[in-house]
């Protein structure tokens, strides 16, 4: 059987790094892609089967030079995560440009450079892409503006490239988590942020980092052979929108 070769950025920690492992579980090889050099070679060599190579996604040359190491390591890639995304709260009146600049250059930019510069070994492995967007996405966020809107238009993105590239065979598709415990969480909200969006989900439990991998790496399997353009939020049913029944 071909080993199969993901890409996934954003891997030194959080949601990238528990999609690393499933990945190696189900034995795929992983490159391990995240501007944190330091915490991506410290993850990385716990890993038998990954390769760690330093990039910022937001980054033009960076992006396609980091996309030719994988193809030269690798020979192929299978699969492209595109899960590097940063968070900042801002209210409208108070975002900055260079904070507005900042979010969508590694949020959106991210995806569009990654994605284009893996797309013609995509085409020749028939392979697909998933866009880590955010509940945020489909809600007004308690982030504000600048990381909503990023994440909106990553949704608008996954279904505009879906049928760009559905005659290639190359599928695209989004998941959209609800809140997770990683440290851009915790470094984003209060606790009774945090407080609140528990009480509002109906599951009764904030998500895990593997509960969000278990969906990523779904939508990368022949299981998922029929399944592009979707946007799957893995939120325990928040954004359903229920105040909870009496
Ligand atoms: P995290 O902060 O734990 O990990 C993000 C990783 O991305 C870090 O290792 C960071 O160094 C890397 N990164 C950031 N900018 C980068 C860039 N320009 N180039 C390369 N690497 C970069 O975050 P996480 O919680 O695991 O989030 C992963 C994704 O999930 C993000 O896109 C985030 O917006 C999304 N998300 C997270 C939550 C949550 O509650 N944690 C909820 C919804 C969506």
């Amino acid at each position: 059987m071909t080993q199969k070769i993901a890409i996934v950025t954003g891997a030194a920690r959080g949601i990238g790094l528990a999609t690393t492992k499933l990945f190696l579980e189900t034995n795929w090889q992983v490159a391990m892609i995240d501007r944190d050099e330091a915490e991506l070679r410290l993850a990385s060599e716990k890993l038998p089967n990954t390769v760690a190579i330093p990039c910022d996604v937001s980054i033009p040359e960076a992006v396609q030079e980091m996309v030719s190491r994988v193809q030269t390591t690798f020979g192929r890639i299978d699969a492209l995560i595109n899960n590097a995304g940063v968070a900042v709260f801002q209210p409208l009146e108070k975002t900055d440009f260079d904070v507005w600049r900042t979010i969508m250059a590694t949020n959106l930019d991210g995806v569009f450079l990654c994605t284009q510069a893996a797309i013609p070994a995509l085409k020749e492995s028939r392979g697909s892409v998933v866009n880590i967007a955010s509940i945020s996405a489909v809600r007004a966020s308690t982030l504000r503006v600048a990381y909503g809107t990023s994440k909106a238009a990553v949704v608008h993105l996954t279904k505009q490239l879906a049928v760009e590239l559905g005659d290639y065979g190359v599928r695209v598709n989004c998941v959209s988590p609800g809140p997770v415990k990683t440290k851009l969480a915790e470094a984003v909200h209060s606790p009774e942020i945090i407080k609140a969006y528990y009480d509002a989900i109906p599951l009764n439990r904030s998500a895990t980092e593997q509960d969000i991998a278990e969906t990523i790496v779904f939508l990368c399997s022949e299981k998922a052979a029929y399944v592009t353009g979707q946007m799957i939020a893995v939120d325990g049913g928040f954004s359903a929108g229920g105040i909870g029944l009496p």
